[in-house]
């Protein structure tokens, strides 16, 4: 094996430092990285099966001009000429950029310096949009800057934590084990979770507070009044480091009359949850999608921040409001400028000073003097032609934003538009003029930062595949083309040390991002840089926490309470769509996608019904339904669940045309934006529900790529040794699944068909045919692609679809680190493994990366729920 390289993982904000050993197969091999303080050697799922995302299967690997491969000098010529006439002809708002919190800040820093300070527009903005600008929106509202004022730390120090619309267990899981483990270590420790569904994170819930949704501005606005009433505040604080307190507290106390309508929560509930607010100082609220992605989601940011600055719960061990980011570089995004209304450096484009200072370092011709066009309207302006020239990386956003097929459409219409990316096919890369080949995650030097403000490298393991190359040089190179100067750079080091001088520069603490203390960083140095956070002066230290004295980036340095008004509840006809993540995939699955053990988990988009709903609607588990807005339709899978809310529908935002046929969640969401943040809500669109019907229903693992075309329904996902294929057709269809088949059974009572493919001892394909949806055990189909079939009598055993008696069917899989199946986990329970610990002990199963314990936990206790049921009966 080659040698270790410590780096960062790609995924979620969480930041985990991962030791990557490059194997003889291509391959990596992936640890944790005992040292890094985000994780200190913990891994999720996600990261555990990096390593085998890093094939270069399906990777984009030489530039393309309208369609046919070019040189990069070709390839740049055309991108500079063509933004620089679209410049000339229309202006500098006609062209924009439109970026990612995949890149890494260097890239980030280059892609706002030639927007903003030479091309003249604020026309940059980012995927994080979509993730984290309400928290951004909330922050400098409150703080003058947009500063995470605690640590990860802290939430293992609080005696209270508060999860405020966080799924934590699957969407940020390291964190969420370091809880579990504080946790256990002071079972005292109080948890609530703040959620329209119980998610998995509900396993350590003290308290579980199955909001309404859009609720939760009103419970914060009741807890402020509570603690008023109460005289629970902190009067010092308020009074030394504060302003507009009285406002705040009128406006709450007027919004909140009768709180159980507002939240939807029971008057006992919200005063339970109320006292264990009051009864502990230590207290943490976290807060992610749930808040951020919601029309009204910096008004909720707000409503949190106001109760930690009446108690003066903030900036102190185990106290703080805690925005936790969705991706791995938000953070960094935000330092440099990546969204359209910030400057680099955390500087305002407001502020005319601010706006000098960055001239003035830059050299730049012209610093934009307005405010960019943020996501939503950018892609609005794409399509009704304001902006004719687009370059877009690292992100898909033909599958990612609100009201996809707008955006996918307008896209397809803008005259120009460069993608950036590593992958050849993507929803959005397939409308690309200019394809530019970029590194991947393992190929690029830089550096991220983390949601608790820790600057981490991310390393180079693996050399550049083809031409790809880095997006801060494909930007440079650009820019360079167009004329500009300054952008002469030879490597990352060159760009981050640019960066913290830029921090620095006329800073003197009047600006809260300063790491003038690494702006002096020699290439050897920054190639060896540990994980620090930001604020780093010159000479000083880290600062860890913030705000505890004070101490605000607002004129008169004191935070500011914002009085925020309740929205009214909504009682609707229909069904209200949430959307999230699920454990082992990520976005819109360029990556997770090429990881069988990230398939495993969860291989098909599905949606969550309530049983009451499902009753309603005529829905069994299993069914294929469609799911319709005004704005269009997708065709899952129904799990019926009681976990989540009547009246409501959650579905996954993962899949996409290169993996399902009708999924992209986003089609179904309409554009509405928070006023302030511009940030869409991607929680509360207006959906109906019904039954598909099929004629046929399929299952098929193959160890070719299935080919999808002629079906109808189907969803497609990577398994060891090939591929698995759920598929549906309607009447008339025409497949011949059955051709050349070396067995073919057919059930005589139901009609079933199995068909059976085989080369020497290899099964190649096996298909699964079906009048209703198939009852094959996926898991064990799967496996055998991978088993020797010596014996030519028994094979067609396999056409029952499940093991034969002698051997247990594990089930759909749970521990994908192990591979460690549902109704395994129920046999050990029932065994008398009764803790997640002896689970462990018997098998494995949440004993690497920990993700699968909350379900580890419901397993058992379902399994000890019916034991008991059957003894009383
Ligand atoms: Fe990666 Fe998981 Fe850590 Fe997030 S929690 S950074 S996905 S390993």
């Amino acid at each position: 094996m080659s040698a270790s390289v410590k780096t960062t993982c790609p995924y979620c904000g969480v930041g985990c430092g991962i030791i990557a050993t490059p194997k003889p197969d291509g391959f990596l091999a992936i640890e944790g990285d005992p040292d890094h303080p985000a994780n200190f050697g913990r891994l999720c799922s996600k990261g555990s099966a990096l390593g085998e995302t890093v094939s270069l299967d399906g990777r984009l690997l030489q530039p393309h001009v309208h369609g046919k491969p070019a040189t990069w000098d070709s390839a740049l010529r055309e991108v500079a000429s063509r933004f620089a006439k679209t410049i000339e002809e229309h202006g500098p708002d006609s062209v924009a950029f439109y970026v990612s919190g995949q890149l890494l800040t260097e890239d980030y820093y280059v892609a706002n310096k030639l927007m903003k300070g030479f091309i003249g527009s604020g026309n940059i903005d980012t995927n994080s949009r979509l993730c984290m600008a309400s928290s951004v929106a909330g922050h400098k509202r409150a703080f003058g800057s947009d500063t995470v004022p605690g640590c990860y730390e802290d939430l293992e120090e609080a005696d209270l934590v508060v999860l405020v619309g966080s799924n934590l267990a699957w969407c940020h899981p390291v964190i969420y084990q370091r809880l579990v483990a504080a946790k256990k270590a002071r079972p005292q420790m109080r948890v609530v979770v703040v959620d329209p569904r119980e998610t998995a994170t509900c396993d350590i819930a003290d308290l579980h507070l199955a909001v309404a949704p859009d609720g939760d501005t009103a419970l914060f606005n009741g807890l402020l009044a509570h603690l008023v009433e109460s005289g629970l505040i902190n009067k010092d604080y308020i009074e030394t480091h504060t302003n507009g307190f009285d406002e705040a507290v009128e406006q709450a106390i007027d919004s909140t009359h009768d709180l159980p309508e507002a939240t939807g929560l029971p008057a006992q509930q919200l005063a339970q949850f109320y006292k264990l607010f009051s009864e502990n100082e230590r207290t943490v609220t976290v807060y992610s999608q749930g808040v951020n992605q919601s029309s009204g989601g910096t008004d909720k940011v707000n409503a949190i921040i106001n109760c930690h600055l009446a108690t003066g719960r903030i900036g102190k061990p185990g106290m703080g409001p805690f925005s936790i980011t969705g991706q791995p570089n938000a953070m960094g995004g935000r330092e440099v400028g990546g969204l359209a209304n910030m400057l680099a450096a955390h500087m305002n484009i407001e502020d005319e000073c601010h706006r000098e200072l960055v001239r003035d370092f830059w050299k730049a011709p012209g610093v934009t003097t307005k405010q960019g066009l943020k996501a939503v309207d950018m892609f609005d302006a794409v399509a009704d032609g304001r902006i004719k020239a687009i370059w877009i990386m690292a992100t898909n956003p033909a599958v990612s934003m609100p009201n996809a097929s707008h955006v996918e459409a307008a896209i397809a219409a803008c005259p120009f538009v460069v993608v950036s990316d590593v992958v050849n096919e993507t929803d959005t890369v397939r409308h690309a003029h200019v394809k530019l080949p970029s590194l991947a995650w393992g190929e690029k030097s830089g550096t991220v930062t983390n949601s608790e403000r820790r600057i981490s490298r991310q390393r180079k393991v693996l050399s550049a595949p083809g031409l790809a190359k880095a997006d801060w040089w494909q930007l440079a190179q650009v820019a360079q083309r167009m004329g500009f100067e300054g952008f002469d750079y030879n490597n990352a080091a060159e760009i981050f040390r640019e960066h913290a001088a830029l921090s620095e520069f006329q800073n003197d603490g009047t600006r809260d991002f300063d790491i003038g203390g690494v702006k002096d960083i020699s290439d050897s140095a920054y190639q060896s840089l540990s994980p620090f956070q930001w604020p780093l002066r010159f000479s000083e230290k880290s600062q860890v926490r913030m705000f505890a004295n004070g101490g605000f980036f607002t004129p008169d340095h004191k935070a500011r309470f914002i009085a925020v008004t309740v929205p009214a509840r909504r009682h609707i006809e229909g069904l209200l769509l949430n959307t999230g993540r699920i454990r082992d995939h990520w976005h819109t699955m360029t990556r997770t996608g090429l990881s069988p053990r990230n398939s495993s988990h969860i291989s098909e988009p599905f949606c969550e019904l309530h049983p009451v709903e499902a009753l309603k609607h005529g829905i069994n588990e299993a069914d294929l339904v469609r799911i319709s807005s005004l704005r269009g339709s997708v065709v899952v899978r129904a799990h019926v669940s009681a976990r989540h809310r009547a009246g409501s529908v959650f579905l996954p935002m993962h899949w996409n045309d290169q993996w399902a046929s009708h999924a992209r969640v986003d089609e179904l969401v309409e554009a509405h934006c928070d006023p302030v943040s511009g940030q869409p809500s991607l929680k509360d669109g207006l959906v109906t529900v019904r039954q598909e019907r099929f004629s046929a229903y399929g299952f098929m693992v193959s160890h070719e790529r299935p080919l999808t075309h002629e079906l109808d329904y189907w969803a497609l996902a990577k398994c060891e040794g090939g591929w698995r294929l759920e598929f549906a057709l309607r009447e008339g269809s025409e497949w011949a699944f059955q051709r050349g088949a070396d067995t073919t059974y057919q059930d005589a009572s139901t009609g079933d068909l199995r068909s059976l493919w085989f080369q020497d001892r290899a099964l190649q394909r096996m298909v699964f045919l079906s009048s209703s949806p198939v009852a094959a055990s996926r898991s064990w189909a799967a496996e055998q692609l991978l088993i020797s079939h010596n014996e030519p009598a028994k094979r067609f055993m396999l056409a029952a679809g499940r093991p034969p008696l002698d051997q247990p069917d594990k089930g759909a899989v749970v521990c994908s680190c192990f591979g460690v199946g549902a109704n395994e986990i129920s046999q050990l329970a029932s065994n008398g493994c009764s803790s997640i610990a002896q689970i462990g002990k018997a098998c494995g199963a949440g004993t690497n990366c920990g993700s699968c314990q909350s379900e580890i936990s419901q397993i058992i206790s379902g399994v000890i729920h019916e034991e008991l049921v059957v003894a009383a009966e």
